[in-house]
């Protein structure tokens, strides 16, 4: 009997980029031995060495945890579908309101398609403007949720951001226009949303959400929107949630897949009862590496948006211990059932998780670049004896008739809009199948768009055995500021 297995986007690189696989098995133990038989390099991503499958994997049997069922015993049967849900990384009841301001007779013009729904009416309307949401960040997913809030009549939006307004923002971040190219995005995120509702008080946090604010942030808001494009982030958003009581409106992208839920509410699960463990830093590409869909985080951060009006509006079903996995290829969505895990280590019943911890250790992320364990294969972190090339002092040995090659890790379609003359394209994720096809006798000059990638490249093909590998620095954004200004920056 074959059962399906829907293959998440970021594990399709080690199926052979099928999305679904069909195999046999009378349990999902077998099944996924199954899988790992016939797509090896599957096997680091699910299981850990001592063959524990990894806690920053979830397995679904239809829309049932594995957890709550028999785990890997789990028996199948026909018609059942497995789905096997990673973490991504780059978004109850009434909030509280006491004696709720009043509308002007201009707020009432305003929302009077919200009035004239009962589900609203005069009191969910001032319910909104006494309620205060706090969005992280304000880019994709922060752009449509402050917008809507905006709209709806939130009377406060608190926006954390430190970042500044770059052109290759405008292709999903609404908050932001040409004109602003350079502006701080908190700057432009209070133009706008004060542009489009005046009555809305803008709060702006410029800092870098970290253990020792994020308490005192978050203290004043009703409802937190975690926009974050980061493991660490998500887990201090989450974390700091729990330790507050306050609802996370969470959501997340992955070049065409989203994710919502609501975390963190009374009773409910939190992001750390469905992750208790982040991945690896470098198993999960960042949006900048890996790309998304413009128009996804509007959907995903639309629904975050709905959630937290919701929320504070005391109606309808909000998105509690229900994931929604969003899929824009196919125009579908999919509902997986999540619980509170008494064993989770901030929410449960016996938390070890009592404070603020640092995340980026947590993580796994010591600063600089992120080339730990699991990148490509677990267990190659050696990072220390990283060495490194410049563009110019690359482009004064290609000059010189240096015998060297480069190797650029990049995706094809990276490679399509900009390019160094004669490298070699081998994306990141092939590395290890296909390093074979690069001379180790000559000087290997790894390559990607900023340096992150090829760095991980070149620590890889040290590991096995390269003896001279370089990283390209700054990748083809610095070669093309400081060698070659045709090759446009993306
Ligand atoms: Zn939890």
């Amino acid at each position: 009997m074959a059962t399906k297995i829907l293959i998440p986007t970021p594990l399709r690189p080690f199926t052979d980029k099928q999305d679904a696989v069909e195999l046999d098995g009378r349990t999902v133990g077998e099944l996924l031995q199954g899988l790992i038989t016939r797509y090896a390099a599957l096997g680091n991503h699910l299981y850990t060495a001592d063959g524990k499958l990894r806690s920053f994997v979830n397995i679904y049997v239809n829309d049932e945890d594995i957890r709550y069922l028999q785990k890997e015993a789990t028996p199948l049967n026909a018609g059942d579908v497995v789905s096997i849900i990673p973490s991504v990384a780059g978004g109850s009841g009434a909030v509280e309101t006491s004696s709720p301001p009043t509308l002007s007779p201009d707020e009432v013009r305003r929302y009077s398609r919200h009035l004239i729904l009962p589900e609203v009416g005069m009191d969910g309307q001032r319910a909104l403007k006494a309620a205060k949401v706090l969005c992280i960040g304000a880019g994709g997913l922060g752009s449509p949720a402050a917008m809507y809030l905006a709209a709806a009549g939130v009377g406060t939006i608190g926006v954390v951001d430190f970042d500044v307004v770059d052109m290759s923002n405008l292709q999903r971040q609404l908050l932001h226009t040409t004109p602003d190219v350079g502006r701080p995005k908190l700057a432009s995120a209070k133009d706008k949303i004060n542009a489009l509702n005046p009555n809305v008080h803008v709060e702006t946090y410029d800092t870098a959400l970290n253990s020792s604010n994020a308490l005192d942030i978050f203290a004043p808001y009703d409802v937190i929107l975690d926009g974050t494009d980061n493991f660490p982030t998500r887990y201090l958003v989450n974390d700091a949630c729990v330790l507050l009581g306050k609802p996370n409106a969470y959501g997340s992208i992955f070049r065409f897949e989203g994710q919502a839920s609501v975390f963190a509410t009374k009773g409910g699960p939190c992001y750390r009862c469905l992750y208790p463990e982040p991945p690896p830093p470098g198993l999960v590409p960042s949006c900048a590496e890996a790309g998304v869909l413009g128009v996804l985080p509007g959907i995903i951060g639309t629904i975050q948006a709905t959630e937290a009006i919701k929320l504070i509006l005391g109606t309808g079903e909000p998105l509690i211990g229900r994931f929604l996995i969003y899929d824009a290829l196919r125009m579908k969505f999919r509902e997986l059932k999540l619980r509170r895990d008494p064993e989770c280590p901030v929410c449960g019943d016996h938390p070890t998780v009592r404070e603020l911890i640092d995340y980026e250790q947590f993580c796994g992320i010591t600063g600089g670049v992120t080339a730990g364990p699991g990148t490509i294969t677990p267990g190659n972190d050696s990072i220390s004896d990283m060495t490194d090339i410049t563009p110019r002092e690359l482009k004064a040995a290609m000059d010189r008739g240096d015998s060297l090659v480069i190797v650029d890790v990049r995706e094809p379609q990276e490679y399509q809009i900009a390019r160094i003359e004669g490298a070699v394209l081998i994306p990141l994720g092939e590395i290890p199948q296909r390093h074979a096809e690069i001379d180790r006798n000559l000087l290997v000059v790894c390559q990607c768009r900023s340096g992150v990638r090829s760095a991980k490249a070149a620590s890889y093909l040290r590991s096995v055995g390269f003896p001279r590998v370089l990283n390209l620095t700054g990748g083809i954004l610095r070669w093309s500021d400081e060698v070659d200004p045709s090759q446009p920056k993306y």
